[in-house]
């Protein structure tokens, strides 16, 4: 394998002249600001995460302010981003550095490791492109650049891989420019060595690359073993009442969709029906039921069936312990809502 010095000085003048330096996190590249772009970035790309970031940051301008806002209000600027366990893990965090640590984020990545939502690779990142301190990360992107250099096969979640991966990842860590390295090898895997048709003819590591000179670029990084999902059912209830009104509850702060507002679930129309007649003492004057939609977990498939049952007028139910609302979607709360749910809203609101 190529010297450790000639691949770090492949990178950085590949990034000195084709690499990102206007990414809004790195005008300051203050471990909030990284820590914050670095969570939001997993498993979503740049283009999608700099409106959130943004309206974060405007929101929540330091970790002070994060670490004392409501989850549900974490949540709603999180709707649309998926995965919201990291923004449950968000606040946590915020709340742990302000507490356990003055308000500054440690600076070692053993003690960042330790942190809520805070993985090996996001603290590298914050080590190197906030301290400007050498440690090596592996996020999506670098997997995939190092899995074809080296030509390293299988998938990377599998330990052996996983291992061999962090190897290289760090042989090649330098000890200086660590920040612009570390944003050098996630702009190569974003920008040329992507997940299909990589721009080998100009990547800066193209002669010493294994997976090009095979012409195997395809096979890596190996993929998951495939295995089919499991396929659960749900009957989701749409009540309505008049004046743009919808009944959510909240989900348990542990679990799927923890923390979020979603509509009851129920077994079957006629249990809606019931649903109904318990809560708000009355059976619906109308009841459709829309076409399913299936929405899909890391585990499995969830197929919704939704149910709107409308009812004539807006009934009074006990809106339990702030569990329960009555939503206005012209004039919407400041609440996280699952991805389903706002898709459903959004037909609501479309009829
Ligand atoms: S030469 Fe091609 S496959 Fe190899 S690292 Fe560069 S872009 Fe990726």
């Amino acid at each position: 394998m190529i010297s450790a010095n000639r691949f770090q000085r492949q990178v950085l003048e590949w990034f000195d002249r084709f690499g990102r330096h206007d990414l809004p996190w790195q005008h300051p590249r203050s471990p909030y600001r990284v820590w914050l772009s670095e969570v939001m970035l997993q498993q979503t790309q740049v283009k999608t995460v700099i409106p959130y970031f943004e309206r974060f940051l405007e929101r929540f301008p330091d970790v002070g302010a994060l670490a004392s806002a409501e989850e549900d209000e974490v949540l709603h600027l999180w709707t649309g981003l998926g995965y919201y366990a990291r923004a449950r893990n968000l606040l946590k965090c915020a709340c742990v550095v302000v507490d356990e640590h003055g308000g500054e984020f440690p600076r070692c990545v053993d003690q960042l490791e330790t942190l809520p939502g805070i993985g090996r690779s996001t603290a590298g990142a914050i080590v190197s492109m906030a301290y400007g301190e050498p440690a090596a990360i592996l996020d999506g992107n670098v997997k995939r650049v190092l899995a074809r250099f080296a030509a390293i096969p299988g998938w990377p979640g599998q330990t052996a891989v996983h291992k061999q991966l962090w190897q290289v990842a760090e042989r090649f860590t330098p000890e200086t420019r660590c920040a612009d390295y570390t944003q050098a090898m996630m702009d190569l895997g974003a920008t040329l060595c992507t997940r299909s048709k990589p721009a080998c003819e100009l990547c800066p590591l193209a002669d010493d690359c294994a997976a090009r000179a095979a012409g195997t670029q395809a096979d890596y990084p190996g993929k998951k073993p495939k295995k089919a999902l499991p396929v659960r059912a749900t009957t989701m209830l749409l009540v309505c009442a008049p004046d743009n009104a919808v009944w959510l509850t909240r989900r348990p702060s542990e679990g799927l969709w923890g923390g979020l507002w979603s509509f009851p679930e129920v077994e079957d129309e006629a249990a809606g029906h019931t649903y109904c007649l318990d809560l708000f003492g009355r059976e619906p004057a109308a009841t459709e039921r829309w076409d399913p939609l299936r929405h899909t977990f890391s585990h499995y498939h969830l197929d919704i069936q939704p149910l709107r049952l409308t009812l004539e007028a807006a009934p009074g139910a006990v809106m339990e312990g702030g569990q329960q609302l009555w939503y206005n979607w012209a004039a919407p709360e400041a609440v996280g809502l699952a991805a389903p749910v706002s898709r459903l809203i959004k037909k609501l609101e479309e009829l």
